[in-house]
């Protein structure tokens, strides 16, 4: 008999992961195999607008966990199957096949996902084989935790935070610390009989989703592979300052995922956090959540590494620190994830907010090739979407202004935008794309109010004051001189901004400056 973790693409880490150490703390107990289960299911990734960077991403990290595992003697085995509706049957036969007595996982709040797993719940019971055992882990406060007083979820984010935060805490997670298993000779005997499972590889790619030699290059690049590297770039965002402030003098493809200097610094990016996260023409945030998405990192040990840091038994998040200020990032993850789990409406393309269901959006493909292409001639908006295009990531205060740039000066429907975020970004993931589509284009749970919309040239101003992110990404803008607006208008005059709308955000432009020369 053996028992058997069946990991997702969301939960590629062996450490504070439950799941697996309920499972290994099974093992030990039984004096059985433990077995890591991996089922690639590409109708799932097509139906879910998977990018092909996140499945190269999801490949590239089991490939080391596979070594690292094999290492304690546990096979990682990985099957592609298709059609997904058949994904249950298939999972049950392996079971059956590896006579399996337990299947540990961690659950997936998305409808489908919920749904196979109802399914492969009710096929273990009529074997009456194995026992399923699904248990939540993603967030850092389970949903259902955190309810309103009339025992609802919160729907809107400054009350969700003050309920949360009291739970948050800085002791290991009990359901994630079995230690290790340390097979004895009599399960490393019983193992044998698994020994194929040993053998078998991680495909290098999953049909349908393979990435060009030049993007896989990039992606390499920018975002290695593994729970060290995850740890390492964590450490980096907590103990280390921002190379510079100025774009021009690092590499925004490539600084983030170099191994962190040992300085510690009382001005680490953490601590600069507050004053400096809206910055995007410097390296201020985490750039955590490729890991924090495929759940390479767990969002508790986050927390946990800022208790430590502010060496206090409690972060106080309302208070305006950097600590502070990230948790609570942390925590809006957390929100998104619990949004999805208590209104499910909103993972089956429906606005959260029903009376917004039949909004007449615009439908101009050229307009829309335009924004996915970076070529809209705003250029705040033109180097965001050439980032995310390059990278497969964008700062969270660009990923805000090209939304609303697309939902409410183009007024092309959010879920265009978001389906295009899935299909190029690497820390793709329906809650947290979701929820920002949606608070953009004021559909969603607490959005900002329908009748605010960014304009994209303040913004522009407030967030690269010194053009040098939009010079990086927008290479024909690389010679243009000068910083605020009259970059701007400069750079305008370059690129052309041609709807109507963009010469109104123009026109209020902070200082009256002379725009005749665009029109
Ligand atoms: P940091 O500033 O270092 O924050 C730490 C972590 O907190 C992040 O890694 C992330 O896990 C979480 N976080 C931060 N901001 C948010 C937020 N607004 N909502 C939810 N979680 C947050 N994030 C994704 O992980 N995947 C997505 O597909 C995604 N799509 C988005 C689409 C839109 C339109 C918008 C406005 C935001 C989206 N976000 C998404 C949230 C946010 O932009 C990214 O998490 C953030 O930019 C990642 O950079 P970082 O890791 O350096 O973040």
């Amino acid at each position: 008999e053996a028992v058997v973790y069946w990991m997702r693409m969301e939960d590629l880490r062996i450490h504070d992961n439950r799941a697996f150490s309920l499972a290994s703390a099974q093992a030990v107990k039984d004096n059985a195999p433990l077995l890591v289960l991996f089922v690639l299911s590409p109708q799932d990734y097509i139906a879910h607008d998977r990018s092909a960077r996140r499945i190269d991403f999801t490949l590239r990290n089991l490939r080391v966990m596979k070594d690292t595992l094999a290492k304690q003697h546990i096979p990682l085995y990985t099957i592609t199957h298709s059609p997904r509706t058949t994904l249950p049957d298939r999972v049950l036969s392996v079971l059956a096949e590896w006579k399996a007595s337990h299947l540990f996982a961690n659950i997936e709040y998305e409808v489908d996902e919920l749904r196979r797993d109802i399914k492969v719940c009710e096929l273990a019971n009529q074997s009456g084989q194995v026992q399923c055992t699904f248990v939540h882990d993603k967030c850092v406060i389970n949903p259902g935790k955190v309810t309103t007083k009339e025992n609802k979820a919160y729907a809107v984010y400054s009350p969700f935070l003050r309920a949360w935060l009291p739970h948050i805490t800085d002791k290991p997670d009990p359901l994630a610390c079995a230690p290790d298993p340390k097979p004895n000779d009599l399960s490393i005997h019983k193992l044998a009989i698994y020994s194929g499972l040993f053998d078998s590889s991680v495909p290098a790619f999953v049909e349908g989703f393979e990435l060009k030699l030049e993007d896989a290059e990039q992606m390499r690049t920018c975002w290695k592979e593994g729970e060290d590297v995850a740890h390492a770039m964590l450490s980096r965002f907590l103990h280390t300052r921002s190379r510079a402030s100025q774009m021009g003098a690092v590499d925004p493809l490539t600084e983030g995922v170099k191994e962190p200097q040992k300085e510690q610094s009382k001005n680490s990016r953490v601590v600069k956090y507050k004053d400096e996260r809206d910055r995007v023409n410097a390296d201020t945030t985490s750039r955590l959540s490729p890991y924090l998405a495929a759940g390479i990192i767990s969002g508790r040990a986050c927390i946990r590494a800022t208790m430590e840091l502010s060496n206090a038994k409690k972060v106080d998040a309302s208070r305006d620190t950097g600590i502070g200020r990230w948790v609570q990032e942390i925590a809006w993850r957390d929100f998104y994830v619990h949004v999805l789990a208590h209104f499910p409406r909103v993972s089956m393309g429906r606005p959260y907010q029903e009376k917004f269901s039949n909004v007449q959006w615009e439908t101009n493909e050229e307009h829309l090739q335009a924004w996915k292409d970076g070529r809209t001639g705003v250029p705040i908006v033109d180097a965001g979407m050439r980032q995310a295009n390059k990278m497969g990531w964008m700062h969270n205060r660009v990923r805000m202004i090209v939304a609303m740039y697309l939902v409410k000066d183009l007024m092309i429907d959010w879920r265009l935008g978001e389906k295009y975020f899935m299909e190029i970004l690497i820390d793709g993931d329906l809650a947290s794309n979701n929820g920002g589509w949606q608070w953009s284009a004021s559909t969603g749970v607490d959005p900002v109010p329908y009748f605010r919309i960014f304009n994209p040239y303040i913004q522009s101003h407030k967030a690269d004051p010194t053009g040098e992110y939009i010079r990086y990404f927008v290479p024909e803008l690389a010679k243009v001189k000068g910083k605020g607006e009259n970059f701007i208008l400069r750079c305008t005059d370059v690129l052309t901004a041609t709807c109507q709308r963009c010469m109104n955000h123009l026109q209020r432009l902070p200082k009256s400056l002379d725009i005749l020369h665009l029109s």
